[in-house]
């Protein structure tokens, strides 16, 4: 017996200005997985979540919608119940670190650390934004390469000639978010000492502590250890600020990535006053250590520098305990095409769901590519369909189907007992205690694609020893062989054989599917209800079933079709010029994981072919901005298409498919300025990823109008990014 493990376990907290992206269902079925196993051990495990709420891209999202940003993460929040049920992710609390608790906790850690001596205050110089009267990130400054000269560029490095430089060494800088110029002003900061020898000396240990995985230990040592080391860290933003107020000090807030960690807690803590649970088992040093709690994270690899060196240190000097383990996991890619965390790219979780495809394939084959490693891992569409189809159809629910209905019709649904299966020399070799036990270790420690593949090994073997028996044709030879009906004892033998066949293949099922249960919860709990045995924990490895309901199908197969209604649109939407002469309202639904005012778009857009007029809130949510064309190209195979690259200030120029190559020259589009919908849904198309739309004008057909397609241009002075409104 395992001793029993009191384990407090999070995810990262997803950002509160979009939707979930692919990659967040990722990290939550890993954490799922895992936590459904530990539970499975007979553990108590307490998974906790929520939203990161603060910041500025959040207050800035929400001034561009007209919104509160209280207003913009309440919609957000709304909408992660339907993710979360959806791909059965089971969270015991999610909350916000908007929060009354994170509040508390937040502003209680900085005044520790303060009296800790950790806490410094100087004066920075940094860029102002004069016309909006805030500090500029660098991320909202731009301007001309000191190195290079090229135009645009962020305030921290040229993507021309990557020279690295400060913000303040741009030619000719501006305000990405009103244009205007910058100003230098010095303000006073507060900063996290993390240069003190004190947090070095832990963090040292910490790093060595056998916690992290190998790889990020290394990562988190270069950091400490390399060149620059490790600078002290300033906590502070000055108003305006979505954020929580620092103690004493007027105006200013917290980092958002101060706050942002101290919202496990905060989630924690709200849990705890609802259930009864003591905070302080989980949180407190020396309580956890004499109750025996741990806590563990499930990360993301870009993160790993929060979390290996700040969030430690926070917690050690400001008296809390430390975690147990920080799981990082790589990226989800999409046929190798990397992500794009703020555009969203890739499969939509809620177009995934929306067309009708079982939560439980991805689940599968997300499961079976992770390992313990950080290691990007691949959806690949034809290998999704190989693998589900092959694996979950073909090997595993194929063995009840093929066994449940001879049980049913000849035995009343009664299995044969393990003495009368052994006695007719019908076992499966093997040992159901110890393939549990080796499956159930490789879940612990996250070697989820092992547990698969063992697991998979054994549907093989399984599936040969049906094929070597064939219950099929003994079934045939009992209800038709004329001789067979004529032999009563030999008739008896063949039941007797058949009944055994047909028994181990239901006892196998029965494992495989205590096997797969952290996996595929849903289906579990149906052949629970088809075998007659209650919750199956890893205990039952060595349990049978004694009898069998009535089979009914307990999972399809993944069609062409549903890939195709996950990746492709409307064949003739991508050809159309503009957005606003578009009346293809099927194209409109696509529901991809960008911004929420992505999808709060659609409806808006739909509503307007039909309707005469529109509100000023229906036509602020289409984000109409300046870009430039950086590049066109004809697409190989498409007639009409052109491939437009655009920089519409943004850290990433956009791709856009445009119908527009009967009345313009590829050439003679590059470095002239248009208008395109940046907040349109990315779509995927068969030619790559499509993210947003260019405005054109072109006659109705039969008006009477010219023939031809007529690109808007803003005029001279505008420059790319700018919003049009
Ligand atoms: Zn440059």
């Amino acid at each position: 017996m395992k001793p029993h493990r009191r384990i407090f376990v999070t995810t990262a907290l997803p950002y509160a200005n979009g939707s979930f992206h692919i990659g967040h269902i990722m990290e939550y079925i890993q954490a799922d997985i895992w936590v459904r196993s530990m539970r499975m051990a007979g553990h108590e495990v307490h998974f906790i979540g929520a939203d990161d709420a603060h910041g500025a891209p959040i207050m800035l999202k929400a001034e561009a919608e007209g919104i509160t940003p209280e207003a913009l993460v309440a919609r957000i929040a709304a909408e992660r119940p339907r993710y979360l049920r959806g791909f059965h992710i089971a969270f015991d609390n999610w909350h916000s670190t908007h929060s009354p608790e994170n509040t508390e906790l937040s502003q209680g850690v900085y005044r520790r650390l303060k009296a800790a001596g950790l806490i410094d205050s100087k004066p920075v110089e940094q860029f102002f934004d004069p016309a909006k009267g805030m500090f500029l990130a660098d991320r909202y400054i731009k301007g001309t390469c000191p190195s290079c000269g090229a135009a645009d560029q962020y305030g921290d490095a040229c993507e021309q000639c990557s020279s690295v430089y400060a913000p303040t060494d741009l030619k000719n800088p501006y305000s990405t978010l009103t244009g205007a110029t910058p100003v230098l002003r010095t303000s006073d900061h507060f900063f996290f000492r993390l240069s003190d020898p004190r947090c070095l000396a832990f963090l040292r240990q910490w790093i060595d502590s056998g916690r992290l995985q190998p790889q990020v230990a290394n990562k988190a040592r270069e950091w400490l250890d390399g060149e620059q080391g490790l600078g002290d860290w300033d906590i502070s933003r000055d108003a305006p600020y979505f954020g929580i107020e620092i103690p004493d000090a007027p105006g200013k807030y917290f980092y958002v990535w101060l706050d942002a960690p101290v919202g496990y807690f905060a989630s924690l803590l709200q849990y705890c006053r609802r259930t009864g649970l003591a905070f302080e088992d989980f949180t407190d040093p020396a309580r956890a250590k004499a109750v025996g709690t741990e806590m563990v994270h499930f990360i993301g690899k870009d993160i790993i520098y929060f979390h290996t060196l700040f969030w430690p240190a926070m917690l050690e000097f400001s008296g809390y305990r430390v975690p147990d383990a920080i799981n990082v996991h790589g990226f989800i890619t999409v046929s190798g095409e990397k992500m794009s965390k703020s555009r969203g790219t890739g499969i939509s979780p809620l177009r995934y769901l929306d067309v009708g495809m079982n939560p439980e394939w991805l689940r599968y084959y997300i499961a079976a590519k992770l390992n313990a490693n950080v290691e990007d891992v691949d959806f690949n569409p034809d290998d999704f369909v190989a693998r589900v189809n092959a694996d979950l159809v073909g090997k595993y629910v194929n063995i009840a189907s093929r066994a449940a209905p001879f049980l049913t019709r000849l035995f009343g649904g009664r299995l044969a007992t393990p003495e009368a299966i052994a006695a007719a020399g019908l076992g499966l070799a093997v040992d159901p205690v110890a393939l549990a036990a080796q499956v159930e270790a490789d879940f612990e420690s996250r070697e989820f694609g092992r547990a698969i593949r063992t697991v998979m090994a054994h549907a093989d073997r399984v599936n040969q020893y049906v094929d070597q028996h064939k219950p099929w044709e003994i079934a045939r030879s009992i209800e038709r062989d004329p001789a067979l009906a004529a032999d009563p004892v030999a008739r008896q033998a063949a039941l007797d054989r058949l009944h055994a066949v047909c028994s181990e293949c239901v006892a196998a099922f029965h494992l495989i599917t205590l096997l797969l249960k952290p996996v595929l919860p849903a289906l579990a709990s149906a052949a629970e209800g088809f075998l007659q045995v209650s919750e199956l924990t890893w205990a039952d490895a060595a349990r049978r079933p004694q009898a069998i309901g009535e089979y009914s199908h307990l999972m399809t197969r993944v069609e062409a079709k549903h890939i195709d209604a996950l990746f492709d649109l409307p064949a003739a939407a991508p050809a159309e010029p503009a957005a606003h002469t578009q009346k293809k309202k099927p194209a409109m639904n696509d529901k991809t994981p960008t911004a929420a005012a992505a999808s709060a778009t659609a409806p808006a857009i739909a509503a307007a072919s039909e309707a005469a007029t529109i509100s000023i809130d229906d036509f602020t949510k289409v984000e109409l901005r300046v870009a430039r064309i950086v590049r066109a190209e004809a697409v190989e195979g498409a007639d009409k298409l052109l491939r437009l690259t655009l920089d519409i200030g943004a850290e990433a120029p956009r791709n856009v498919f445009a119908g527009i190559k009967s009345a313009y020259d590829p050439a003679r589009l590059e470095g002239r300025l248009t208008v395109m919908v940046a907040n349109l849904a990315p779509r995927k198309m068969k030619f790559g990823l499509s993210e947003g739309m260019v405005l054109a004008a072109s006659a109705e057909p039969g008006s009477g109008g010219p023939a031809g397609i007529f690109l808007l241009a803003p005029d001279s002075g505008a420059t790319p990014g700018m919003r049009i409104k």
